[in-house]
């Protein structure tokens, strides 16, 4: 089963310092699984050290833009190649992101949150923190922070919407605290008018589940909040990876469009199959 008209619009290249493969290598496993687009969203550089070893640094910033625009005119005839970028939302780093994302015309910017403060909650050698940490309140605090980078309006895309569940630990889900939590975050996301990220990676993950949970797919379907697929490949092996599944899910929601992006400008595609 394939499904043309659906972009991938998380992938990275090696400047992140944890992934492989040119943006040609993307884009070549791309059109062999008869995709038409795809969009590259590396981890941006972000201000002073924060994260500085899983991110590209601005000196390189660059290169990621010209090694895009190459492969994207190069293959124009076979495929669509967006630029985007995968930003952290870290609270205080704001304006240095609003810059960064006025300096270039995106097509469009992924938000994510991989930390609680200064906790690297999704980072393997984070791990022993959360021996220490309650998991609702840890959920709480993680929704929030997903809720304020809608409200920041930065973001296109909120990227993989529960990645604190990435290794496994549950929050109750009858738990009033996180249910609020939820249902704000899904709240900030409608009124911002940014895409919800329905994203495969956790499926590769400890989780061995899709971001985020059928519970917000369902809840974001009832808002008709808009979403968007990433497969987060961090290897061309993994573009398109598990996209039937996360379409199978959203399709089972009776959501029928994804969102598309082009110069920040969001237009829905109606979901088919051939
Ligand atoms: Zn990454
Ligand atoms: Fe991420
Ligand atoms: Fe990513
Ligand atoms: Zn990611």
């Amino acid at each position: 089963m394939h499904y043309l008209p659906v972009p991938d619009y998380h992938m990275h290249t090696p400047r992140c310092n944890h992934a492989k493969g040119s943006v040609r290598d993307y884009a070549d496993a791309a059109i062999k699984l008869d995709l038409n687009e795809i969009g590259i969203s590396d981890h941006s550089p972000m201000p002073g050290g924060f994260d500085k070893d899983w991110r590209m640094h601005q000196s390189e910033m660059a290169s990621y833009l010209s090694e895009i625009e190459q492969t994207r005119d190069a293959l124009a005839e076979q495929l669509v190649v967006r630029v985007g970028l995968e930003a952290d939302f870290h609270p205080g780093t704001e304006d240095y992101v609003s810059n960064m994302i006025a300096s270039y015309p995106w097509d469009y910017v992924i938000g994510s949150v991989h930390y609680i403060g200064d906790w690297g909650f999704d980072n393997p050698d984070c791990m022993d923190e959360w021996k220490d940490r309650d998991i609702n309140k840890a959920y709480c605090a993680y929704f929030e922070l997903v809720g304020q980078s809608a409200r920041s309006g930065l973001f296109d895309i909120i990227g993989h919407p529960d990645l604190i569940k990435k290794f496994g630990h549950r929050a109750d889900p009858d738990n009033a605290l996180v249910k609020a939590a939820e249902e704000a975050m899904l709240q900030a996301v409608l009124q911002s008018g940014a895409a919800l990220e329905i994203s495969s990676a956790g499926l590769r993950k400890p989780v061995k589940e899709i971001y985020p949970h059928n519970r917000i797919v369902q809840r974001a379907a009832e808002l008709h909040i808009p979403f968007s697929f990433g497969s987060d490949a961090h290897s061309p092996a993994e573009v398109g990876r598990d996209m039937d599944a996360c379409l199978a899910t959203l399709q089972s929601f009776g959501i029928t469009e994804i969102a598309s992006f082009e110069q920040r400008s969001m237009t829905m595609r109606a979901l088919s199959h051939a």
